[in-house]
């Protein structure tokens, strides 16, 4: 038993004096590359992570629901008979979203007995490697069970995604309960946003001697509310201006029309969604044919576009970028929605404590607070325990 296993059974325990029927867990994830596509109906490629969130479950013999975590001191309790999506709020809203959501998709809420759920997690919260998801998706994967509701792993994603919409409130797409459900060890999660098809691609990292380390600036701007808001109201236009319904529709070939028809501003906001998605498709096929050493350079030139065409990159994250590059990572950039949070660095096993202390020493030289850094690797997504 792990660790967090343990703490979840042991959590469970003290907050209900009594035994779980099981344990079910969930990772979180981190977006290799494809950044601001999702919206556009494009391509990601993100990865589960061995970092997870693991509850503990048991069943009741009447309608009551109750939440605890290790991240907070109060019990939630409600009646299933009660639960609506506009009666939830705070971190109780996770695990309960999903519980509504699933009646959504069918699941028989008015008959179904009622849960006791514990939460222990060492996904890092709000660092961009969605511990949101990582709940949302080991309550999915466990009331599938204990409910025996037979949903797919595609199903759970959309029911994560219409928790996180509805009962949280945040109009995030389907990226992070896809890589959560659907991941592999040592593999991707390649997802086209418009059709939800997605396919599992092999890493290959393990073999090759590389790995991603994550540096988290813990950097939050106040604006990044508003930059993401504007920066898809510019794919709207751009969309609209070029007359399509989104920017998928277009490829590197239609750039020369956007040059002339669109304003600089716009255009670059374009260019960046267009060339990324076309990254997202050169990296799954660069790991086919030449492994994982060669997608260097398609993540500088993500980066670069996000930092020159999206605008979203910030000071530490592209400190961050060149300070590990520098050192011998093959390729670095911004992962997540910008204005802050972590970068990637692709980078040779034995040199992950050359890049760490560049990195450190360059943030310490430019007077910026010190990073977080830590190495993930693509794990199993979502599932029972024990
Ligand atoms: P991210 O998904 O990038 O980590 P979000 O803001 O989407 O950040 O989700 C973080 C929120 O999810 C937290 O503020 C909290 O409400 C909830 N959450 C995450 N992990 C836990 C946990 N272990 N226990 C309870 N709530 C959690
Ligand atoms: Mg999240």
């Amino acid at each position: 038993m792990s660790a967090l296993d343990s703490a979840a059974t042991a959590g469970f325990a003290k907050r209900f004096a009594g035994e779980p029927d099981g344990l079910w867990s969930a990772p979180g994830r981190v977006n290799l590359i494809g950044e601001h596509t999702d919206y556009n109906d494009g391509f990601v490629l993100p990865f589960a992570i061995d970092r997870r969130t693991v509850i503990a479950l048991g069943a009741r013999t009447d309608r009551l629901v109750r939440v605890a975590s290790s991240f907070s001191d109060e019990i939630v309790e409600i009646s299933l008979d009660e639960l609506t999506p506009d009666i939830l709020s705070g971190w109780s809203a996770y695990p309960l979203g999903v519980a509504w959501a699933l009646g959504e998709f069918g699941a028989p809420l008015a008959t179904e007995p009622g849960f006791d759920v514990y939460i222990v997690s060492d996904v890092p919260i709000g660092a961009g490697l969605s511990s949101s998801a990582a709940i949302e998706s080991a309550v999915a994967v466990a009331l599938n069970d204990v409910w025996a509701l037979g949903f797919d792993r595609r199903t759970l994603a959309r029911v994560g995604q219409l928790a996180e919409n509805r009962a949280v409130g945040a109009p995030t797409g389907i990226m992070d309960q896809s890589a959560s459900l659907l991941g592999e060890k040592d593999a991707a999660v390649f997802l086209d946003c418009r059709s939800l098809e997605s396919e599992v691609i092999p890493l290959g990292f393990d073999a090759a001697g590389l790995e991603l380390l994550i540096i988290d600036t813990k950097v939050s701007h106040a604006h990044s509310t508003g930059g993401y808001a504007s920066r898809r109201a510019s794919c709207e236009l751009g969309a609209r201006l070029l007359g399509v319904d989104s920017l998928r529709d277009l490829g590197v070939v239609d750039l020369a029309r956007a040059a002339e028809l669109l304003d600089d501003e716009t255009f670059r906001r374009v260019r960046h969604v267009i060339t990324e998605n076309q990254r997202v498709l050169d990296t799954v096929r660069t790991l086919r044919e030449s492994g994982p050493a060669a997608i260097g350079a398609l993540l500088d030139a993500s980066h670069t576009s996000m930092r020159d065409d999206f605008e979203i990159s910030v000071p530490e994250l592209d400190l961050a970028v060149v300070a590990a590059r520098g050192a011998g990572a093959l390729g670095a950039r911004m992962t997540g929605g910008g204005f802050g949070g972590a970068a990637i660095a692709l980078t040779p096993h034995e040199l992950i404590p050359t890049v760490t202390a560049a990195v450190r020493s360059a943030f310490a030289d430019a007077g910026f607070a010190a990073p977080d850094t830590f190495v993930v690797r693509a794990a199993n997504g979502a599932g029972r325990e024990g």
